[in-house]
């Protein structure tokens, strides 16, 4: 029989060491960083399997697929954060059962979810997404153009001023490439975006930077990346006919 934990134990050990080596390397601390373990479309026992090899922070894209594993697995010492695009009507699922929402995208989504929230007095940390990259099939706010960057304020506002949410940082979704290094301008850019909200907005806290997958996270943590989120890389692949990235059905 195969020892799904162990093996799963093993490659996360083997993941923290890199992370740990490449935040080293570039000077940074790497308790800074955050592995977010995509378990979309993993089926509930590698999802167990996990958490039993000591994972402590989930990511899930589809609302009612994670409300299903996150019900039938209960388990206590687990964050899970919903990283995928959200639609509104199904903000009740993220509100009750997540602990971080990274793909805040919209006023009338963060209107929805700080209603909510407060009706069930909590409040929900979240990340706003922005699409720094143009291409169009990914979700967030149009931001690859700085010159436009003042356009945005206006709405950033709006949800700041939401008693239900506490914004933490920003979220990006970059294009993929055959070489990772070419997503670095796009990194690099979520994190000048973010100096630049953090002089226009200073008493919003906009320290977290959820940037990097499986391919990419160790540019991700070279340009400043607080969440890295690691599905393939630890959990190998996904069962084919759930594989698809965000954005790919928009
Ligand atoms: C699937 C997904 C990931 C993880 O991708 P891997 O290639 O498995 O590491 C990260 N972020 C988002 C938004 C995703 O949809």
């Amino acid at each position: 029989m195969i020892d799904l934990v162990a093996i799963i134990r093993e490659k996360m050990d083997r993941f923290r060491e890199n992370v740990s080596r490449i935040a080293t390397r570039c000077g940074r601390n790497p308790q800074e960083i955050t592995i977010v373990i995509v378990t979309k479309a993993q089926p509930i026992e590698v999802v167990q399997a996990a958490i039993g090899a000591g994972a402590t922070c989930l990511g899930e894209n589809y609302p009612e697929e994670a409300q299903e594993k996150i019900r039938a697995i209960k388990a206590d010492n687990v964050e899970w954060h919903m990283i995928g695009h959200l639609q509104s009507r199904k903000s009740k699922i993220v509100v009750e059962l997540f602990d971080m929402l990274h793909s805040l995208d919209s006023v009338h989504l963060a209107q929805k979810l700080s209603l909510l929230c407060q009706q069930v007095n909590r409040v929900l940390p979240v990340l706003l997404q922005f699409n720094v990259s143009g291409e169009e099939s990914k979700y967030g706010w149009h931001a690859w153009d700085e010159s436009g960057w003042d356009t945005l304020l206006p709405e950033l506002e709006r949800i700041i001023a939401l008693p239900g949410l506490q914004i933490k940082g920003l979220m990006t979704m970059p294009p993929l490439f055959e070489n990772p290094e070419q997503v670095r301008p796009y990194f690099s850019r979520l994190r000048v975006l973010r100096d630049y909200l953090s002089r226009h907005f200073p008493n919003v806290i906009w320290d977290d930077l959820s940037m990097g997958t499986s391919v990419d996270y160790p540019i991700a943590i070279q340009e400043g990346a607080t969440y890295i989120r690691i599905g393939e890389a630890i959990l190998g692949p996904r069962p084919t006919k759930f594989h698809h990235r965000q954005g790919s059905d928009k």
